[in-house]
């Protein structure tokens, strides 16, 4: 039987549906991509994907990745007009030499292997941030928290989730719109390799949810594999 772990609450329903429509013989990279895929389509959730809040000037951009190994993996960060970055950091790993690819040429990579474009920005998501534009300043610095409330600030709630299939093979993934309202061409840890996804086919994996400046001060999914 495969096994499968997500992070957050809108995970649940997205993995009792790929159990149930892919089964058994699918592999641990079809499994997380696909998980990953059914978060980035929900408008419904704004911190991955369509739908996903903006940063500070208004713009979608969004991070992803994959990983089978430290041999096998791939990631893209700052993608702007295609709804599936987990597809395009596969099409990486699977595609090229490289790890990990940024931004418009990312987008252009996309394109180029047949991925659609397509707006990021959902209509919830730019009410919500024309209303935080009224209260805030775009170059005002972001704290993690508020000082006074204790509070997160923004929101950030990345998928990630984890695979073992019926051959044993471990694959990971992860997909986020990252920090709403950051500062434009902020990246976290999601898209970078051992920050917010790790997987050692000898040892185990683990990804990262939260806030992703202090997630990266650690190399976290790293760390807590290698520990
Ligand atoms: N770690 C992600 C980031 O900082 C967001 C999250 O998982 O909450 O971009």
């Amino acid at each position: 039987m495969n096994m499968m772990l997500s992070t957050w609450s809108f995970s649940e329903p997205i993995l009792n549906a790929v159990a149930t429509n892919l089964g058994d013989s699918a592999s641990a990279l079809d499994l997380v991509e696909t998980c990953a895929r059914m978060a980035e389509a929900d408008e419904s959730i704004d911190s991955v994907g369509y739908g996903g809040y903006p940063d500070a000037e208004g713009r979608c951009t969004l991070d992803a990745a994959v990983m089978l190994s430290p041999n096998q993996s791939g990631a893209v960060c700052a993608i702007e007009r295609h709804k599936h970055p987990v597809s395009i950091a596969r099409l990486v790993m699977e595609q090229t030499s490289h790890t990990l690819l940024a931004g418009p040429l990312a987008d252009a990579f996309a394109d180029a292997h047949g991925l659609e474009s397509s707006d990021l920005l959902a209509r919830p998501s730019k009410e919500k941030w024309l209303k935080w534009k009224e209260e805030h300043q775009p170059t005002e610095t972001l704290a993690p928290y508020d000082t006074g409330t204790g509070k997160l600030f923004g929101n950030h709630d990345t998928i990630g989730t984890l695979a073992i299939d019926t051959h044993g093979t471990m694959a990971g993934a992860c997909s986020t719109s990252g920090m709403a309202w950051k500062v434009p061409g902020r990246v976290g840890d999601s898209p970078i390799i051992g920050h917010g996804l790790y997987v050692d086919p000898k040892r185990g994996a683990a990804t990262a949810t939260g806030h992703g400046e202090l997630i990266s001060g650690i190399c976290s999914s790293f760390l807590v594999v290698e520990l």
